[in-house]
């Protein structure tokens, strides 16, 4: 069963069919390592982490290779070494801003429940690469260069015609278009505003390499080719599946697509591109400025949002509950929400050990087939964990006619498939504990809540509340007083 998925080249849903079904190659633009992931940066992250786990099952672990790059040049790298470590030589203080950088990246996608890509390729191990295609795109007419840098030329693209795309194809524009929009303030060395830095020079003490093309002096590549050169060399000149956040659209993918088409001749570079929607904060778009900037280590380690700390796995359920096509307005509310829902899965998976099963519900991989619908997905896998509510056999559960443990372990895989779950139930619960404050006067309401629903044989109200008290970590015990009334004594459960 192939998938469907939406082409932004296309912009439309179509069959995706691999090129090579024994090696599906997708490619997805990584962070630039200079200061922590945002919560937006880890959309893409946990979006393609999704497609990655899909394509895995259709087509077998071997068979997919994942390339997620990491961009260890780039201006604000700079800037933020000469600031972090202004005593060191500028290349030893940009080492350990990439390092560290880097590194917290990895801790933290890690605890979003993401499978490292296959392969993550650097930049700067890339340079040889890049003015490999830098040359051939001078050689092929469609770059020049000009005050020690290499431009490419969009127009010498559209002149070239032929096999080669349209620049401007990807993001729906045209030439014409964006040269009449393009700013007054044009660099003297483009020959046209449109013209992109493939090769710029660099300045005394920052990070350089021997130019391409016949320029003298040093010089570093600009954003656009390291994408196309990190893609070339571990997927090939023309492969699968491109993906990264809307704002990559334009100009970024477009300059790929144009960079690596005209160095090989190909009229395509990946057959399907892919783009998350973008994450506002509280309704706002989130800036260091608007204050409402949050970084994936501040969510999980700090109270900065909502005053408390969350686990990594109730920020990926809360971004999986919408389509990773559409916005995501990313709020307190939300993430109460999905902690929640998931609260109700662990407290159902609470004091079994339990193994995943080797299977998985056809609804669930029917709805991520349907170019990832995680929505619909999520709401196949609460049947599957509500079907079982309480009954030990349900023949109408959604796996069908099983019991209980053998319930618990299809329902753990499907989960697992969506890369949620993960952690024993009882982790997750002194995970919580750890950051929430429970509050007596909540539990002694929902208490005397249950013992009203019991007293009116409200059966299914008083099992709700007691999955909820359980979820909180509280541990309850049932009895009656002298005179025979309903009594519940309750303890956190340590
Ligand atoms: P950057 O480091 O800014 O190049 O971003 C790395 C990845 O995160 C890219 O795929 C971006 O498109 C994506 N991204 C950045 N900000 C957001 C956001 N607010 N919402 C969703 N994706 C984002
Ligand atoms: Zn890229």
């Amino acid at each position: 069963m192939d998938p469907k998925l939406y082409n932004t080249l296309t912009r439309c849903k179509e069959d995706f069919t691999p090129i090579d079904a024994h090696n599906v190659r997708m490619y997805v633009c990584g962070p630039t390592v200079y200061d922590y992931a945002h919560i937006g940066n880890a959309r893409p992250v946990i979006v393609f982490d999704v497609l990655f786990r899909l394509l895995r099952h259709l087509y077998g672990e071997k068979h997919v290779t994942y390339v997620r790059n990491i961009t260890d040049v780039d201006d604000k790298i700079n800037d933020r070494a000469g600031r972090d470590y202004p005593t060191l030589p500028l290349n030893e203080a940009i080492k350990r801003v990439t390092q560290s950088t880097a590194e917290q990246f990895h801790k933290d996608v890690a605890a979003l429940g993401c499978l490292p890509p296959t392969l993550e390729p650097r930049a700067t191990e890339h340079i040889e690469e890049m003015k490999t295609i830098i040359e051939r795109l001078v050689q092929g007419g469609f770059a020049y260069v000009a005050d020690d840098h290499v431009l490419f030329a969009p127009s010498a693209m559209d002149k070239a015609g032929g096999s080669l795309p349209r620049y401007g194809a990807l993001a729906n524009r045209s030439l014409d278009e964006m040269i009449a929009g393009a700013r007054v303030d044009v660099a003297t060395y483009k020959k046209e505003p449109t013209d992109f830095v493939l090769w710029k020079p660099s300045k005394a003490g920052e990070p350089s390499w021997p130019s391409p093309s016949g320029i003298k002096t040093q010089g570093r590549p600009g954003w656009h080719i390291e994408c196309s050169a990190m893609s070339w060399k571990h997927l090939g000149e023309t492969f699968d599946i491109h993906g990264g956040g809307i704002d990559l659209v334009f100009p970024h993918h477009e300059n790929e697509i144009a960079q690596s088409t005209c160095a090989f001749g190909h009229n395509v570079m990946a057959n399907v591109w892919m783009h998350n929607g973008f994450l506002q904060v509280e309704g706002q778009k989130m800036s260091k400025s608007a204050g409402n900037f949050i970084t994936i280590h501040q969510l999980l380690e700090t109270d900065t949002f909502g005053g408390r700390t969350w686990s990594g796995e109730v920020l990926r359920l809360a971004m999986l509950m919408t389509n990773y096509r559409q916005p995501i307005d990313f709020t307190v509310k939300r993430l109460e929400e999905a902690e929640r829902i998931l609260d109700k899965w662990y407290s159902s998976l609470l004091d079994r050990d339990i193994k995943p099963a080797n299977r998985l519900d056809v609804s669930i991989l029917q709805a991520l087939n349907d170019d990832l619908n995680t929505p619909l997905a999520l709401s196949h896998l609460s049947e599957i964990f509500r079907s079982y509510k309480g009954t030990s056999v349900d023949k109408n559960a959604k796996g069908g006619d099983i019991r209980d443990d053998e319930w618990a372990a299809f329902a753990l895989a499907n989960a697992n498939f969506l890369g949620l779950c993960l952690m024993k139930p009882s982790e997750w619960f002194a995970l919580k504990e750890g950051s929430i404050e429970v509050s007596s006067e909540e539990v002694n309401t929902l208490i005397a809540a249950r013992i009203t629903a019991r007293t009116t044989k409200n059966w299914a109200e008083s099992d709700r509340i007691r999955d909820q008290l359980v979820a909180m970590g509280i541990e309850i015990q049932d009895g009656k007083d002298a005179s025979g009334n309903l009594v519940t004594q309750w303890a956190v459960k340590r």
